[in-house]
């Protein structure tokens, strides 16, 4: 019996509504009037699903189509056909698997895995060609053996739930008896006992056995006797392993959610209760209060989340609802879901910002769950978006990678319903992701750029203040995660030169400890981040701003420092760079790289302009310095694995202080039109003309179009019309000699689009008081509020009331 009324952990609430008897939830009653099977499908659901696979249609031919070679654990597309094999397999049970991640190449690529899954004398890399043979190898082949074994008890279990065909119970039985008979005994710690390696492996690797045990628990297949020995052999011993390891990070989200799922599918209310208590105790102390995994959320964020969904859809069909449970404010398994929608690139590719694979996506195989759970248009979107994508990819990077976007996955298959026709389309946003420490800036134009200034956490890479930038549909600066653990260029992946970041003398940065973000605007067509770091590298501050204009990316850097240093500012680009201007030729020192091949270096003074001519537009790419020489040297260095090289860019400067402002414009359009007239930069792009003045105390006094007392400003004009302008941190532009704007005192930002018929007004500022603008509309919206102004001779007079005033946001500082 549970009672999750008192003695709990003072956030955390029950997780069934009270019954009858006050508060108290009895949990081995709740198991014991559960009919089977519950784990993971109901009888009703399956019969929901065999109604459903007698017609002509996707379910169907998915059911029916053969199966790829080798298939993951959980199968959606073919399972009918792995079964089939499965019933044919050989279910001795291998001596016990090894690690995953030693089957990688030095380069990175995994190596090819031999089509019989068996033990080779030798393991060849596809990419470089390079072999490999020995005994950790053999063993991750071993664990392969054993992930395979699981999955076809699986398959068989479900293929038989539909068609009650006896044929498949009793090979699935007979795996579950084998393992039985075969058990070691379970895990003493991270990587003793066990059939497998790692206990996280033991516990990914149970629970499609418990799952299996739970569909076909009432099949003729199994006797008392049978059902004992799996019981008490089998799972109590794996759980009781699982359980004596702990439930530290993502590893211990598998294993609290497999002795769930045992619990569940023995019916034992204690390792249910243990799982229940163990999720409460993670999702309040483990996962960030913005809804992140703070490992990382391309690979560790998906990760735990999948182990938890198969605890909670067990849970579920038992009357326990842990989706809508919230077990410490904010922390849940729908934020869970819902948060990694505004961290995504357009493109729904994750940016894969410390450890885990570059390749990945938003697994849509888990919003069907989401989909199914909650009634939320943003979830029916996130599949109807990404199966679309499947029919019409957006990009090269999607065509490649197109099985992540047809919907024939696992849960597909087994829950997936028919879309809605209708259903809004979420509002994305710059977002501050808090405890992992990563801001992301976007807009309509979906430009993206992810701006990571948080510390060094669990699985973090030294890569303070670097960014990545997505636009024109493609991802042009990434980072790129980590290959396997297991090969021997790891170092590079974790190191500072593998991230867009500036590299001082050579070294690698420290581990940071520090979070730093001094500012977070999100605007409508203006955004902007700063952060400032002095943990990273001893005696060096950096201060980093990122400045979104529209499709305008400024990157500007400040190192000070009171000793010299040799300062590498550093982008990576999937494009190849081509030089706007002749540069003199220069030898720059890159042999302190080991991964790092110079192909061309020069050297200029003041200002300098590569573009990227990528498959998809165009990067330009230009680099001020403000007035001090400089060394350029454009390389390659590896990609997501070493033997695909990526274009590199590396500007040097040496002094105590240096400074760095770089423009990354985005285009289709080749040679993009920039230019710099002391503080303004000009770009110009069809009839569309922006100015952006970024404020310099060394530059040349500015004969330009654009002056301002603030720290930045932007003049966009269309044919030769005002469009828009923004101001930070001021209280005037002037335009053509002439007053565009003043503003009562100095504002933190102000924003105006005239592109409608009455400008829209953004002002963050907390002082009312008289605007003065020149237009000659009388009527606007200031923060979403009708105004009214007085108009003369083309300048408005206008109010700004203390009702309209809005803080610059909850979001605007850390
Ligand atoms: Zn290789
Ligand atoms: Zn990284």
């Amino acid at each position: 019996m549970v009672d999750w009324s008192v003695g709990r952990a003072s956030t955390v609430a029950p997780v069934v509504i009270p019954d009858s008897e006050g508060h108290v939830v009895h949990l081995a009653a709740l198991l014991a009037g559960s009919p089977r099977p519950y784990v993971l499908m109901s009888e009703r659901e399956i019969s929901v699903l065999r109604r459903g696979l007698t017609k002509d249609g996707w379910k169907r031919s998915l059911y029916l189509q053969p199966a790829e070679d080798l298939q993951p654990v959980y199968t959606g597309a073919g399972i009918m056909s792995v079964a089939n094999r499965s019933l044919e397999m050989d279910t001795t049970i291998p001596a016990r698997g090894g690690h995953y991640h030693k089957f990688f190449c030095d380069c990175g690529n995994r190596l090819t895995i031999p089509e019989d899954l068996k033990p080779a004398p030798q393991y060849q890399c596809s990419v470089c060609g390079k072999s490999y043979s020995g005994e950790d190898f053999d063993g991750a082949v071993l664990y392969m053996q054993h992930q395979r074994l699981a999955g076809a008890a699986l398959s068989l279990a479900i293929v038989y739930a539909i068609e009650k065909d006896r044929a498949y119970s009793d090979k699935a039985a007979e795996i579950l008896i084998n393992y039985a008979r075969a058990y070691p005994g379970p895990h003493t710690d991270y990587t003793t006992g066990g059939i497998l390696y790692q206990s996280l492996c033991e516990a990914v690797w149970v629970i499609p056995l418990a799952q299996a045990y739970d569909l076909i628990y009432y099949s003729r297949s199994l006797n008392d006797t049978d059902r004992q020995l799996i019981e008490n052999q089998l799972f109590r011993r794996v759980a009781d392993g699982l359980k004596s390891v702990g439930i530290e990070g993502n590893w211990g989200s598998w294993h609290l959610s497999a002795v769930g799922v045992i619990g569940l599918s023995i019916k034992d209310a204690e390792l249910v209760n243990y799982a229940l208590e163990s999720l409460a105790s993670q999702l309040t102390t483990q996962l960030g209060e913005d809804g992140l995994w703070p490992e990382s959320v391309h690979t560790y964020h998906f990760y735990p989340l999948r182990a938890f969904v198969h605890l909670a859809e067990g849970c579920y069909r038992l009357g326990i609802d842990l989706y809508n449970w919230e077990p410490s404010p904010g922390k849940s398994l729908k934020a869970m879901f819902t948060a990694p929608l505004q961290y995504m690139y357009p493109s729904f590719r994750l940016p894969a910002i410390n450890d885990g694979w570059y390749d990945s996506f938003l697994p849509l195989d888990l919003y069907e769950i989401a989909h199914r759970r909650w009634d939320e248009p943003a979830f029916a979107w996130v599949l109807k978006r990404g199966y679309r994508f499947g029919e019409n990819p957006l990009n090269d990077d999607q065509r490649e990678h197109i099985k992540a976007f047809r919907r024939s996955s696992f849960y597909a298959f087994l829950f997936g319903r028919d879309l809605p026709g209708r259903s809004g389309t979420p509002v994305f946003k710059s977002h501050n992701f808090k405890r992992i420490g990563i801001c992301t800036l976007r807009n309509d134009d979906d430009v993206m750029v992810t701006f990571d200034y948080g510390p060094f956490l669990g699985h973090g890479h030294l890569d303070k203040l670097s960014f990545t930038l997505y636009a024109n549909d493609n991802l042009l600066v990434p980072d790129y995660g980590t290959p396997g653990y297991g090969s021997s260029i790891l170092g590079w992946y974790t190191s500072t030169a593998s991230h867009n970041t500036v590299v001082v003398d050579c070294k690698p940065q420290q581990k940071a400890t520090d979070y730093g973000l001094t500012l977070h605007y999100d605007g409508a067509f203006l955004q902007l981040a700063e952060a400032k770091a002095a943990d990273h590298y001893p005696g060096v501050v950096q201060t980093r701003r990122i400045l979104v204009v529209g499709r305008w990316c400024f990157v500007i850097d400040l190192l000070e420092s009171s000793d010299e240093h040799e300062y590498d500012w550093l982008i990576r680009c999937e494009g190849s760079p081509e030089p706007a201007e002749r540069y003199e030729p220069w030898d720059v020192d890159c042999s302190k790289y080991a991964e790092i091949k110079p192909t061309k270096a020069y050297r200029f003074f003041d200002s300098c302009r590569f573009d990227w001519i990528c498959k998809e537009g165009n990067l330009a790419t230009a680099m001020w310095t403000h007035g001090a020489p400089a060394e350029l040297m454009i390389g390659t260095c590896p990609a997501e694995i070493a033997e695909r090289r990526v274009s590199l860019y590396l500007c040097r400067q040496r002094g105590t202080t240096a400074r760095f402002t770089a423009l990354l414009a985005p285009s289709r359009q080749k040679g993009l039109d920039i230019s710099k007239d002391g503080c303004v930069i000009r770009i110009a792009e069809d009839d569309c003309v922006d100015h952006i003045y970024l404020k310099d105390e060394n530059a040349a006094l500015s004969s330009s179009l654009l002056q301002t007392d603030g720290e930045a400003a932007v003049v966009r004009t269309r044919a030769g019309e005002i469009h828009a302008i923004a101001l930070v941190n001021g209280s005037w532009i002037r335009w053509m000699d002439e007053l565009l704007i003043e503003c009562p005192s100095k504002v933190d930002y102000v924003e105006v689009s005239f592109g409608e018929r009455n400008p829209h007004i953004r002002y963050c500022c907390d002082t009312a008081g008289v605007m003065k603008l020149r237009t000659s509309a009388r009527a606007m919206r200031i923060n979403g509020h009708k105004a009214a102004a007085a108009n003369s001779e083309g300048q408005a007079l206008l109010r700004v009331t203390s009702q309209m005033l809005i803080s610059p946001g909850a979001d605007y500082l850390s």
